[in-house]
Protein backbone atom coordinates (compact mmCIF):
# COMPACT_ATOMS: atom_id res chain seq x y z
CA UNK A 1 0.00 0.00 0.00
CA UNK A 2 0.83 3.43 -0.09
CA UNK A 3 -0.52 6.55 0.65
CA UNK A 4 -1.98 9.00 -1.66
CA UNK A 5 -3.37 12.26 0.71
CA UNK A 6 -0.71 13.52 2.53
CA UNK A 7 -1.57 16.11 4.92
CA UNK A 8 1.24 18.81 6.62
CA UNK A 9 0.48 20.34 9.37
CA UNK A 10 3.37 22.96 10.56
CA UNK A 11 4.80 24.27 7.84
CA UNK A 12 8.27 25.48 8.40
CA UNK A 13 11.40 24.24 7.70
CA UNK A 14 10.15 20.52 8.29
CA UNK A 15 6.95 20.71 6.69
CA UNK A 16 7.73 22.75 3.90
CA UNK A 17 10.85 20.55 2.73
CA UNK A 18 7.98 17.46 3.41
CA UNK A 19 5.52 19.45 0.56
CA UNK A 20 8.36 20.27 -1.64
CA UNK A 21 9.88 17.19 -1.77
CA UNK A 22 6.95 15.21 -2.21
CA UNK A 23 5.93 17.18 -5.04
CA UNK A 24 9.34 17.07 -7.12
CA UNK A 25 9.47 13.00 -5.53
CA UNK A 26 5.94 11.37 -5.50
CA UNK A 27 4.16 13.90 -8.34
CA UNK A 28 0.89 11.99 -8.15
CA UNK A 29 0.68 12.26 -3.85
CA UNK A 30 -2.13 15.29 -3.00
CA UNK A 31 -0.82 17.31 -0.54
CA UNK A 32 -2.84 19.83 1.75
CA UNK A 33 -1.29 21.96 4.17
CA UNK A 34 -1.71 24.44 7.49
CA UNK A 35 0.43 26.36 9.78
CA UNK A 36 -1.04 27.87 13.25
CA UNK A 37 0.54 31.22 11.58
CA UNK A 38 -1.64 32.79 9.46
CA UNK A 39 1.60 34.87 7.84
CA UNK A 40 3.22 31.32 7.38
CA UNK A 41 0.36 29.77 5.32
CA UNK A 42 0.48 33.12 2.86
CA UNK A 43 4.23 32.84 2.43
CA UNK A 44 3.54 28.91 1.93
CA UNK A 45 1.23 29.35 -0.77
CA UNK A 46 2.92 31.85 -2.64
CA UNK A 47 5.79 29.58 -2.22
CA UNK A 48 4.43 26.14 -3.05
CA UNK A 49 4.97 24.25 -0.17
CA UNK A 50 1.46 21.65 -0.06
CA UNK A 51 -0.57 21.25 -3.42
CA UNK A 52 -3.77 22.89 -0.99
CA UNK A 53 -2.57 25.58 1.76
CA UNK A 54 -5.74 25.26 4.42
CA UNK A 55 -7.56 27.71 6.47
CA UNK A 56 -7.91 24.93 9.14
CA UNK A 57 -5.69 22.06 10.11
CA UNK A 58 -8.95 19.78 10.16
CA UNK A 59 -9.41 21.22 6.62
CA UNK A 60 -6.22 19.75 5.96
CA UNK A 61 -6.84 16.44 7.31
CA UNK A 62 -10.35 15.65 6.10
CA UNK A 63 -8.91 13.60 3.04
CA UNK A 64 -5.93 12.10 4.28
CA UNK A 65 -4.38 8.84 4.30
CA UNK A 66 -1.34 10.31 6.03
CA UNK A 67 -0.97 13.37 8.32
CA UNK A 68 2.54 14.36 9.36
CA UNK A 69 2.85 16.68 12.01
CA UNK A 70 5.56 19.40 11.52
CA UNK A 71 5.22 21.15 14.68
CA UNK A 72 7.61 22.01 17.44
CA UNK A 73 7.26 18.65 19.89
CA UNK A 74 6.16 20.85 22.57
CA UNK A 75 3.21 21.69 20.36
CA UNK A 76 2.08 18.34 19.16
CA UNK A 77 -0.58 17.31 21.43
CA UNK A 78 -2.02 20.69 20.49
CA UNK A 79 -1.81 20.32 16.89
CA UNK A 80 -3.59 16.42 17.17
CA UNK A 81 -5.88 17.57 19.23
CA UNK A 82 -7.22 20.23 16.48
CA UNK A 83 -7.87 17.04 14.18
CA UNK A 84 -9.55 14.90 16.12
CA UNK A 85 -12.59 14.47 14.89
CA UNK A 86 -11.50 15.36 11.42
CA UNK A 87 -9.53 12.58 10.62
CA UNK A 88 -11.26 10.02 8.05
CA UNK A 89 -10.78 5.98 9.26
CA UNK A 90 -7.87 4.36 8.76
CA UNK A 91 -6.17 7.57 8.48
CA UNK A 92 -2.20 7.30 9.71
CA UNK A 93 -0.94 10.06 12.49
CA UNK A 94 3.02 10.70 11.55
CA UNK A 95 5.61 13.16 12.78
CA UNK A 96 8.45 14.39 12.62
CA UNK A 97 9.51 15.72 16.22
CA UNK A 98 12.84 15.39 17.87
CA UNK A 99 12.44 13.48 20.55
CA UNK A 100 10.41 10.37 20.34
CA UNK A 101 8.56 8.94 23.77
CA UNK A 102 6.72 11.92 24.88
CA UNK A 103 5.39 12.79 21.13
CA UNK A 104 3.84 9.54 21.26
CA UNK A 105 2.62 9.95 24.87
CA UNK A 106 1.05 13.38 23.34
CA UNK A 107 -0.69 12.07 20.51
CA UNK A 108 -1.85 8.88 22.12
CA UNK A 109 -3.42 10.70 24.51
CA UNK A 110 -5.05 12.61 21.94
CA UNK A 111 -6.11 10.27 19.21
CA UNK A 112 -6.79 7.44 21.59
CA UNK A 113 -7.56 4.60 18.64
CA UNK A 114 -5.53 6.03 15.96
CA UNK A 115 -2.69 4.68 14.51
CA UNK A 116 0.25 6.47 14.95
CA UNK A 117 3.69 5.99 13.78
CA UNK A 118 5.85 8.47 14.62
CA UNK A 119 9.22 9.41 12.57
CA UNK A 120 12.11 11.80 12.65
CA UNK A 121 14.18 12.40 9.64
CA UNK A 122 17.47 13.14 10.84
CA UNK A 123 18.26 16.21 8.72
CA UNK A 124 17.75 19.84 9.16
CA UNK A 125 19.34 22.98 8.83
CA UNK A 126 20.10 26.12 11.50
CA UNK A 127 17.23 27.74 9.72
CA UNK A 128 13.56 27.74 10.21
CA UNK A 129 10.37 29.01 8.64
CA UNK A 130 8.62 28.61 5.02
CA UNK A 131 11.38 30.22 3.71
CA UNK A 132 14.12 27.61 5.10
CA UNK A 133 12.37 24.40 3.06
CA UNK A 134 14.29 22.98 0.45
CA UNK A 135 12.89 19.57 -1.50
CA UNK A 136 16.63 18.24 -1.59
CA UNK A 137 17.00 18.16 2.50
CA UNK A 138 15.80 14.58 3.16
CA UNK A 139 18.86 12.92 0.51
CA UNK A 140 20.77 10.35 1.86
CA UNK A 141 20.00 11.52 5.33
CA UNK A 142 18.57 8.76 8.14
CA UNK A 143 14.85 8.95 8.31
CA UNK A 144 14.42 7.11 11.98
CA UNK A 145 10.87 5.48 12.52
CA UNK A 146 9.38 4.87 16.02
CA UNK A 147 6.42 2.05 15.83
CA UNK A 148 4.85 1.23 18.82
CA UNK A 149 3.92 -2.36 19.90
CA UNK A 150 2.20 -4.05 17.55
CA UNK A 151 1.63 -1.62 14.37
CA UNK A 152 0.94 -3.02 11.26
CA UNK A 153 4.25 -4.00 9.40
CA UNK A 154 2.20 -2.78 6.59
CA UNK A 155 1.70 0.45 7.33
CA UNK A 156 5.62 0.78 8.32
CA UNK A 157 6.30 -0.49 5.62
CA UNK A 158 4.14 2.20 3.59
CA UNK A 159 5.39 5.30 5.62
CA UNK A 160 9.32 3.89 5.17
CA UNK A 161 8.70 4.11 1.46
CA UNK A 162 7.33 7.66 1.74
CA UNK A 163 10.86 8.59 2.95
CA UNK A 164 12.70 6.83 0.89
CA UNK A 165 10.61 8.33 -2.10
CA UNK A 166 11.91 12.03 -0.43
CA UNK A 167 15.67 10.56 -1.01
CA UNK A 168 15.73 9.70 2.77
CA UNK A 169 17.61 6.20 4.22
CA UNK A 170 15.10 4.35 6.84
CA UNK A 171 15.50 2.57 10.19
CA UNK A 172 13.07 1.42 12.56
CA UNK A 173 14.16 1.23 16.31
CA UNK A 174 12.00 1.86 19.60
CA UNK A 175 11.28 5.59 20.91
CA UNK A 176 13.16 4.79 23.93
CA UNK A 177 16.16 3.86 21.99
CA UNK A 178 15.58 6.42 20.01
CA UNK A 179 15.68 9.23 22.45
CA UNK A 180 19.12 7.86 23.75
CA UNK A 181 20.39 7.75 20.04
CA UNK A 182 19.91 11.24 19.75
CA UNK A 183 20.64 12.50 22.90
CA UNK A 184 24.29 11.90 22.24
CA UNK A 185 24.09 12.78 18.83
CA UNK A 186 22.36 15.85 18.37
CA UNK A 187 20.82 17.20 21.61
CA UNK A 188 24.12 16.95 24.13
CA UNK A 189 26.20 18.61 20.48
CA UNK A 190 23.62 21.38 20.77
CA UNK A 191 23.72 22.02 24.74
CA UNK A 192 27.45 22.22 24.26
CA UNK A 193 27.45 24.81 21.68
CA UNK A 194 24.79 26.71 22.65
CA UNK A 195 27.01 26.62 26.10
CA UNK A 196 30.09 27.99 24.97
CA UNK A 197 28.68 30.24 22.70
CA UNK A 198 27.11 31.96 25.53
CA UNK A 199 30.16 31.60 27.58
CA UNK A 200 32.29 33.51 24.60
CA UNK A 201 29.75 36.64 24.66
CA UNK A 202 30.06 36.83 28.56
CA UNK A 203 34.21 36.27 28.65
CA UNK A 204 35.50 39.84 30.33
CA UNK A 205 38.95 39.59 29.40
CA UNK A 206 38.39 38.49 25.70
CA UNK A 207 36.20 41.11 24.09
CA UNK A 208 33.30 40.11 21.94
CA UNK A 209 34.84 41.02 18.43
CA UNK A 210 38.34 39.34 19.42
CA UNK A 211 35.61 36.10 19.62
CA UNK A 212 34.27 36.85 16.29
CA UNK A 213 37.64 38.05 14.60
CA UNK A 214 39.01 34.99 15.81
CA UNK A 215 35.91 32.53 15.15
CA UNK A 216 37.92 30.46 12.50
CA UNK A 217 39.97 28.75 15.55
CA UNK A 218 36.82 26.14 15.84
CA UNK A 219 34.63 28.67 17.08
CA UNK A 220 32.32 29.75 14.49
CA UNK A 221 31.39 25.74 13.66
CA UNK A 222 29.83 26.09 17.28
CA UNK A 223 28.09 28.94 16.26
CA UNK A 224 26.25 27.38 13.58
CA UNK A 225 24.72 24.75 15.74
CA UNK A 226 23.98 27.30 18.61
CA UNK A 227 21.78 29.14 16.18
CA UNK A 228 18.96 26.95 15.75
CA UNK A 229 15.57 27.87 16.63
CA UNK A 230 15.38 28.32 20.42
CA UNK A 231 11.38 27.22 20.66
CA UNK A 232 12.64 23.98 18.86
CA UNK A 233 15.41 23.60 20.71
CA UNK A 234 13.53 24.56 24.30
CA UNK A 235 11.15 21.44 23.83
CA UNK A 236 13.44 18.93 22.41
CA UNK A 237 15.24 19.31 26.36
CA UNK A 238 11.90 19.92 27.92
CA UNK A 239 11.07 16.58 26.01
CA UNK A 240 13.89 14.44 26.26
CA UNK A 241 14.94 15.12 29.96
CA UNK A 242 16.15 11.87 31.47
CA UNK A 243 17.86 10.42 27.69
CA UNK A 244 19.77 14.17 27.91
CA UNK A 245 20.50 14.59 31.72
CA UNK A 246 21.73 10.40 31.57
CA UNK A 247 24.65 11.76 28.96
CA UNK A 248 25.27 14.80 30.32
CA UNK A 249 25.98 12.86 33.00
CA UNK A 250 28.64 10.69 31.20
CA UNK A 251 29.94 13.76 29.68
CA UNK A 252 31.05 15.59 32.87
CA UNK A 253 32.80 12.63 33.53
CA UNK A 254 34.24 12.20 30.41
CA UNK A 255 35.28 15.83 30.74
CA UNK A 256 36.57 15.77 34.47
CA UNK A 257 38.83 12.82 32.97
CA UNK A 258 40.30 15.08 30.25
CA UNK A 259 40.63 18.33 32.59
CA UNK A 260 42.63 15.82 35.22
CA UNK A 261 45.14 14.60 32.17
CA UNK A 262 45.63 18.83 31.26
CA UNK A 263 46.26 19.41 34.39
CA UNK A 264 48.54 16.38 35.94
CA UNK A 265 50.19 16.97 31.96
CA UNK A 266 49.26 13.58 31.25
CA UNK A 267 49.80 13.46 27.41
CA UNK A 268 49.34 9.88 26.58
CA UNK A 269 45.48 10.29 27.28
CA UNK A 270 45.16 13.34 25.48
CA UNK A 271 47.16 11.68 22.63
CA UNK A 272 44.89 8.60 22.24
CA UNK A 273 41.51 9.84 22.68
CA UNK A 274 42.23 12.78 19.93
CA UNK A 275 43.49 9.54 17.98
CA UNK A 276 39.85 7.08 18.60
CA UNK A 277 38.18 10.49 18.38
CA UNK A 278 39.59 11.26 14.76
CA UNK A 279 38.15 7.48 13.93
CA UNK A 280 35.12 8.54 14.26
CA UNK A 281 35.00 11.76 12.15
CA UNK A 282 36.80 9.52 9.10
CA UNK A 283 33.98 6.96 10.07
CA UNK A 284 31.04 9.53 9.34
CA UNK A 285 32.97 10.95 6.23
CA UNK A 286 33.11 7.21 5.13
CA UNK A 287 29.58 6.57 5.73
CA UNK A 288 28.42 10.19 3.46
CA UNK A 289 27.49 11.91 6.66
CA UNK A 290 29.67 14.53 5.96
CA UNK A 291 31.85 16.52 3.66
CA UNK A 292 35.28 15.02 3.50
CA UNK A 293 37.00 18.16 2.29
CA UNK A 294 38.83 20.14 5.20
CA UNK A 295 36.90 22.83 7.03
CA UNK A 296 33.70 21.16 5.96
CA UNK A 297 34.33 22.31 2.19
CA UNK A 298 34.20 26.37 2.74
CA UNK A 299 36.93 26.74 0.42
CA UNK A 300 39.06 28.81 2.46
CA UNK A 301 42.25 26.29 2.29
CA UNK A 302 41.75 26.50 -1.55
CA UNK A 303 44.60 27.78 -3.21
P1 LIG B 1 9.76 25.66 12.17
O1 LIG B 1 10.52 26.00 10.93
O2 LIG B 1 9.75 26.65 13.29
O3 LIG B 1 8.24 25.33 11.77
C1 LIG B 1 7.27 24.94 12.69
C2 LIG B 1 5.96 25.63 12.29
O4 LIG B 1 4.88 25.02 13.03
C3 LIG B 1 5.92 27.13 12.63
O5 LIG B 1 5.47 27.87 11.52
C4 LIG B 1 4.92 27.18 13.79
O6 LIG B 1 4.23 28.41 13.86
C5 LIG B 1 3.98 26.06 13.42
N1 LIG B 1 3.14 25.61 14.52
C6 LIG B 1 3.38 25.63 15.86
N2 LIG B 1 2.32 25.10 16.52
C7 LIG B 1 1.42 24.72 15.59
C8 LIG B 1 0.13 24.10 15.64
N3 LIG B 1 -0.40 23.73 16.80
N4 LIG B 1 -0.52 23.87 14.49
C9 LIG B 1 0.01 24.24 13.31
N5 LIG B 1 1.21 24.83 13.19
C10 LIG B 1 1.92 25.07 14.32
O7 LIG B 1 10.29 24.30 12.81
P2 LIG B 1 11.02 23.05 12.09
O8 LIG B 1 12.50 23.27 12.12
O9 LIG B 1 10.35 22.75 10.81
O10 LIG B 1 10.73 21.92 13.16
C11 LIG B 1 9.49 21.21 13.18
C12 LIG B 1 9.67 19.89 13.89
O11 LIG B 1 10.70 19.17 13.22
C13 LIG B 1 10.08 19.98 15.36
O12 LIG B 1 9.35 19.04 16.11
C14 LIG B 1 11.54 19.60 15.35
O13 LIG B 1 11.92 18.96 16.56
C15 LIG B 1 11.63 18.65 14.15
N6 LIG B 1 12.93 18.59 13.47
C16 LIG B 1 13.62 19.75 13.21
C17 LIG B 1 14.86 19.67 12.57
C18 LIG B 1 15.64 20.92 12.31
O14 LIG B 1 16.85 20.85 12.03
N7 LIG B 1 15.05 22.10 12.34
C19 LIG B 1 15.36 18.42 12.16
C20 LIG B 1 14.61 17.27 12.38
C21 LIG B 1 13.38 17.37 13.04
P3 LIG B 1 4.74 29.48 14.98
O15 LIG B 1 6.15 29.84 14.59
O16 LIG B 1 3.76 30.59 14.84
O17 LIG B 1 4.67 28.78 16.31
Amino acid sequence: MSFDKVAIIGLGLLGGSIGLATARYLPGVVTTGYDADPAVRARAAELGLAGTICASAADAVTDADLVILCVPVGAMGDAAIEIAGALRPGCVISDVGSSKQSVLAALNKALPGTTIIPAHPVAGTEHSGPDAGFASLFHSRWCIITPPEGTDSALVDALSAFWSALGAKVDVMSPRHHDLVLAVTSHLPHLIAYTIVGTASDLEEVTRSEVIKYSAGGFRDFTRIAASDPTMWRDVFLNNKEAVLQMLQRFTEDLTALQRAIRVGDGDTLFDHFTRTRAIRRSIIDEGQDDARPDFGRGDHED
